[in-house]
């Protein structure tokens, strides 16, 4: 268990008129700062994701940003999956979406699956943060995407329970653009080689790229991570088609991951402010 999950109910689903009205904030304005971004960068509106980054956040507070249009969720460790789908799913069902992987696999960002069979609207859960081998299990149920995956080993493991349990799971490859010894991610000379092998597994479907921007001042150096990752999926889209989503920007770094061409963008504090536990 994650030492904070002594201290906070993270399956909370009751949260005061304040925090709601702070969320809602929050939301508008990163939805607002993501419109005005995408109109810089000669991009299309609508053309990137918001996916709100819930690490620490309870179901009450999640369900507010969702109330105020967030349409993705990312969370980073399966405890935290664990301990909030069922009551994220059961509120999404009573606004008329389906959470993750309670909505109709094979449902993507960009090709949601709704029938006639199947009245709610996907809302996509994905996972964010690094994934131990044994934790798969924990997270198949619920989560739609993984987009930590950096290694071939990870990602085979991954399809082989995804296999066993009937599903496809949506997959990114995580790359350490910055090079930072802290950060997870694979090497970027090795990205299109293991992109490559990651796709010909059965059990996933390679749907892009996740990267963390650099932790430098210098706005130069964060966008040459951010380019290289954009040149990366433009070489792997001709032979992947589904290999299409950049999954890069984060609340400091967003609107320069934009004009690179970000599609995904994880954003936490400006959503829901300073984070009380690491
Ligand atoms: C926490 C987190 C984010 C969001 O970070 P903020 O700075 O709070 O916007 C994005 N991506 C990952 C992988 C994270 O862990």
């Amino acid at each position: 268990m994650v030492a904070y999950m002594d201290h906070k109910d993270l399956a909370n689903e009751t949260i005061d008129e304040e925090r709601a009205r702070q969320i809602t904030d929050g939301v508008h304005k990163v939805l607002d700062g993501i419109a005005e971004a995408e109109s810089a960068a000669g991009r299309e509106a609508g053309s990137v994701t918001l996916l709100a980054a819930t690490k620490t956040r309870d179901v009450g507070e999640i369900m507010a940003a969702i109330d105020a249009g967030v349409r993705v969720i990312g969370e980073n460790r399966p405890q935290e999956v664990e301990v909030k789908t069922a009551g994220l799913t059961r509120l999404c069902a009573d606004r008329g979406f389906a959470l993750g992987a309670a909505a109709k696999r094979g449902a993507t960002l960009t090709a949601p699956a709704s029938d006639d069979t199947f009245p709610l609207v996907p809302l996509p859960f994905h996972l964010i943060g690094q994934l131990q081998s044994n934790k798969i299990n924990k997270v198949l149920p619920s989560v739609t995407t993984i987009e930590s995956v950096d290694t071939l080993s990870l990602a085979e493991k991954i399809a082989r329970r995804a296999v066993v349990r009937g599903i496809t799971v949506g997959v990114l490859l995580e790359v350490n653009e910055s090079g930072e010894e802290s950060k997870s991610g694979c090497d970027p000379a090795e990205a299109v080689d293991l992109a490559h092998r990651i796709a010909a597994l059965e059990g996933v479907r390679l749907e892009g790229l996740m990267t963390i921007g650099a932790h430098v001042s210098d706005e130069a150096v964060i966008r040459r991570g951010f380019a290289h990752l954009r040149e990366t999926r433009d070489a792997l889209r001709a032979d992947i088609p589904s290999c299409r989503e950049l999954s890069m920007g984060m609340t400091h770094d967003m609107a320069l991951a934009i004009d690179e061409g970000s599609t995904i963008v994880r954003v936490g504090t400006a959503i829901f402010g300073p984070r009380a536990f690491i």
